[in-house]
């Protein structure tokens, strides 16, 4: 039963016993004292006895229904252990207030966020933003729920979100206790997921609407002033070819672009050996090499070399690579791609396939960028080559499918270095010599 239970919020049986009996003892020994020196007769003492023994029985049913000091602070919920306990282990910023807005408890991460907030003082005083402020005004007049966006902006830029709850807590009269929960939530990180994907849906409409303007001019000058100049007619057709390649170019990009995300946490398995590939590619280029006049060197192993890889996507690697190489460096004649494995005290263990050039370089304030999707250096000089923007993208994407990296040095002026890094995988002979040892 609740009222002989331990935690049934009153004193237990056994201490009431003991109240009770040091009580009757008591008041026995007073009455005999009574009668012996007193003058009071047996019958009265009997009687006043009765009486204080049946009132000693009394606080048995008063210990029932008031319940002691302790009780009383446990019958504010939102002041115990349990919410303290709560409230602190929420694991964004929280704080817990009174109907009036004094706060009650808050947790590690709201000190961090607020840490002017005190125990038992007006949360308003210590919290900055004038959208917090308002925000929980409106709670505490109307009893609703109130959400604010705001920008902490110290010790960074973090982009928070506020909940205000109104909660009734029960008592454990059957009332009800009325309190605010405040809850804090870094939306950063979706809001710059949120920013690059608007960023890069304009940019991809950008890229397209750049050639399609150009297609529909050439298409109004063809229809119109240049109807009937042959000459004038075979050079536009010749743009328009240029620019409906870029296009289909770039289409291809974003559908490679994507396929490879959405497939991001396989990793490929099969093992292909390198060499061929990166020959394969090397030849596909030729007549770009030669139409730059820039010379293609090979430094390739005799011996196959074995990654865990998906074919078409390591020749998109290479082929991006080289490709860059050879545009982007063809003033410095010659490209050198070589491929090295890990040596006996290479600690990274990395099969590597460098492609260097010795052209232009580029300047180190555009190295960490490179391989943001339609990042350039030169923009004009990209479309010029007929690039898209999204090769160096593509290549992170794929070597991090792969489990590998890409290293990019350059020094301006002196050319620059794009290495893919693969994990070497072991063959089935490498383990076999392995047990053998
Ligand atoms: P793009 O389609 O423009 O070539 P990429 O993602 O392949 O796009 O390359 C991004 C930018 O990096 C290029 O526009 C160019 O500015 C720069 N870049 C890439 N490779 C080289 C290189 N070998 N030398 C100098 N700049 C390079």
């Amino acid at each position: 039963m609740a009222m002989t239970s331990s935690n049934s919020g009153f004193a237990p049986w056994p201490d009431r016993l003991r109240r009770s009996a040091i009580i009757l003892i008591a008041t026995a020994l007073g009455l005999a004292a009574s009668v012996v020196y007193g003058g009071l007769t047996l019958p009265q003492a009997g009687l006043i006895f009765l009486v204080i023994g049946g009132a000693a029985l009394v606080p048995w049913h008063l210990h029932q229904a008031v319940p002691n000091s302790e009780d009383m602070i446990g019958a504010r919920p939102a002041e115990t252990p349990v919410v303290q306990a709560l409230v602190g282990g929420m694991p964004d910023a929280a704080v817990l207030l009174d109907r009036a807005g004094r706060v009650l408890h808050f947790n590690t991460a709201a000190s961090q966020l607020a840490p002017a907030l005190r125990k038992n003082e007006l949360a308003l005083f210590a919290l900055r933003s004038p959208e917090i402020i308002a925000a929980l005004r409106e709670a505490i007049a109307t009893r609703q729920p109130q959400r604010a966006g705001y920008v902490d902006r110290v010790p960074i830029d973090r982009w928070m979100e506020l909940i205000v709850t109104p909660l009734s807590l029960p008592t454990a009269f059957g009332g009800s206790e009325y309190c605010i929960l405040m809850t804090f939530h870094d939306q950063t990180a979706l809001r710059r997921v949120e920013e690059m994907r608007a960023d890069f849906v304009a940019n991809a409409s950008h890229e397209l609407r750049t050639p399609l303007a150009a297609l529909s001019g050439f298409i109004d000058t063809l229809q119109g002033p240049a109807r009937d100049d042959a000459k004038a007619r075979d050079r536009f057709l010749g743009i328009m070819h240029a620019q409906a390649t870029r296009m289909a170019r770039l289409i291809d990009d974003l559908l490679s672009l994507s396929r490879v995300e959405l497939s991001a946490h396989v990793r490929p398995e099969k093992m292909v050996d390198v060499v061929p590939l990166i020959r394969q590619v090397v030849d596909g280029l030729e007549p770009l090499a030669s139409e730059r006049q820039v010379a293609i060197e090979l430094q390739l192993p005799s011996s196959p070399v074995l990654i865990a890889g998906d074919t078409e996507e390591l020749l998109r690697v290479f082929e991006n690579l080289i490709e860059n190489g050879l545009k982007y460096g063809a003033s410095g004649g010659r490209v050198v791609v070589s491929l090295t494995e890990p040596g006996a005290d290479d600690a990274t263990g990395e099969i590597r396939v460098a492609v260097r050039d010795f052209g232009p370089g580029i300047p180190p304030e555009h190295l960490p960028r490179l391989t943001e999707r339609f990042y350039r250096v030169d923009v004009g000089d990209s479309r010029a080559q007929g690039g898209t923007g999204l090769g160096l993208s593509l290549v992170k994407h794929i070597l991090n499918r792969h489990r590998g990296r890409l290293m990019i040095e350059s020094v301006a002026g002196q050319g620059a270095t794009f290495t893919a890094c693969f994990p070497a995988t072991k063959t089935a002979s490498d383990e076999t010599v392995a047990a053998k040892e």
